[in-house]
């Protein structure tokens, strides 16, 4: 498998989501990878079938080290597409780079982890098992794609996880989780000829953000040692209607990032304390619209972690990590899968991702796959190095 045609293909055939249909590139992926001799199962959601996902197995029992990468990719925005100096879809080399929609997230990684696939079933005395799960759904959040593949048994318990994501090609273990909520005050509606009669929520809610900023400011006291600190941002507000009244609703919507260890449930009571805490009267608050995702976090103190980590440092000749991956992943949705470590691995950098002229540097891309075959020839076969 020529390793650039294979990442070519694979940006040739789009799998942009909304709206989600991956059921093309999904069978591209069984296709090589039954070549290569592996089991494929291709499982997808009744709730949305187009949303397939592709499951390939070498050999079998245990231990079993699991590649994940997926297989959507965001859509080319309409303001966005005015911004590609090449076709999105046609997997255009130039600069030694690979040009695409999904090049760089998360086609790349899948590649690499496709070809690292292709040179394990040419070893011989495979110790235990290797699965490639090519998921759907992970750019609307995995609902239906990694967290319906865990819950319904379809992922079998694995004792080390690579997720493919974009860490520079260093070992990322550990990622923030996000709490979304929105805050509502409620005040009484005047004409603006006299403003004191009513109740202004826009001016309620002007003390709750001060509230709120000062306690973005309190989060920063704790430091988590690869992601940082915790955060509070607010991202939209919306009240009132017109100048010449006084407004009696105003909310805003927060994006609340939380660090391994913190737990929803208490952020949602830090936030409450917050906004109780804050002197309104006579307009009043309320908290609501909870959402929210799951940090992940790794101890990174396996073998197999201790090995992966020597083959990084091997190919790079730098630091291998770990570092923390800022965006979600869905790692979140792996954890109770994973007997050991997880990281998160894969050429370029996330900030290239879901832009204009997205890229993959090959040479970035040929070591992700250097990296995974070296860790897979040391942690599946290792006698048969040896000899
Ligand atoms: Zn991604």
């Amino acid at each position: 498998m020529d390793s650039i045609k294979l990442l070519q293909r694979l940006v040739r055939i789009p799998s942009p989501n909304p709206p989600g249909d991956t059921r093309a590139v999904a069978d591209f992926v069984a296709e090589r990878m039954r070549a290569i001799g592996c089991i494929v199962r291709q499982p997808a959601p009744a709730a949305k079938p187009a949303a397939r996902n592709t499951i390939a197995i070498l050999g079998e029992g245990a231990p079993r080290i699991m590649l994940h990468a997926h297989i959507d990719t965001v859509p080319v925005a309409p303001v966005e597409a005015q911004n590609w100096s090449v076709d999105p879809y046609a997997g255009i080399v130039r600069d030694s780079a690979l040009y695409g929609k999904g090049s760089v997230d998360d086609k790349a990684i899948l590649a690499s982890m496709m070809l690292a696939m292709a040179d394990a079933a040419r070893q011989k005395s495979l110790k235990g098992s290797l699965i490639l799960v090519a998921a759907a759904e992970e750019e609307t959040g995995g609902q239906l794609g990694t967290k319906w593949l865990a819950d319904k048994g379809h992922l079998p318990l694995c004792e080390f996880i690579i997720v493919g994501e974009q860490t520079g090609n260093k070992v990322a273990t550990a990622h923030k989780g996000v709490l979304r909520a929105t805050v509502r005050t409620a005040g009484v509606a005047v004409h603006a000829t006299n403003p004191d009669r009513g109740v202004n929520a826009i001016v309620a809610m002007g003390k709750i953000i001060q509230a709120l900023q000062r306690y973005h400011q309190d989060l920063s006291r704790v430091l988590h040692p690869v992601v940082g600190v915790p955060t509070c941002n607010i991202g939209v507000i919306a009240g009132g209607s017109t100048a010449n009244a006084v407004p009696d609703a105003c909310a805003i919507q927060l994006d609340r990032r939380m660090i391994p260890g913190e737990s929803p449930q208490d952020v949602v009571k830090e936030l409450g304390a917050v906004v109780a805490a804050v002197d309104l009267a006579p307009a009043t608050a309320t908290l609501g619209n909870f959402v929210y995702s799951s940090w992940f976090d790794s101890a990174l103190d396996g073998d197999y972690a201790a090995t992966f980590m020597d083959c990084v440092r091997a190919e790079l000749a730098e630091s291998p990590g770990p570092i923390g991956y800022m965006p979600g992943s869905d790692a979140k949705h792996l954890v109770d899968i994973a007997r050991g470590d997880m990281i998160i691995f894969g050429p370029g950098s996330y900030e290239a991702a879901h832009a204009a002229d997205e890229h993959v540097k090959l040479a970035d891309y040929a070591s992700s796959t250097n990296i995974l075959k070296a860790f897979l020839r040391r942690a599946l076969y290792a006698a048969e190095a040896e000899a």
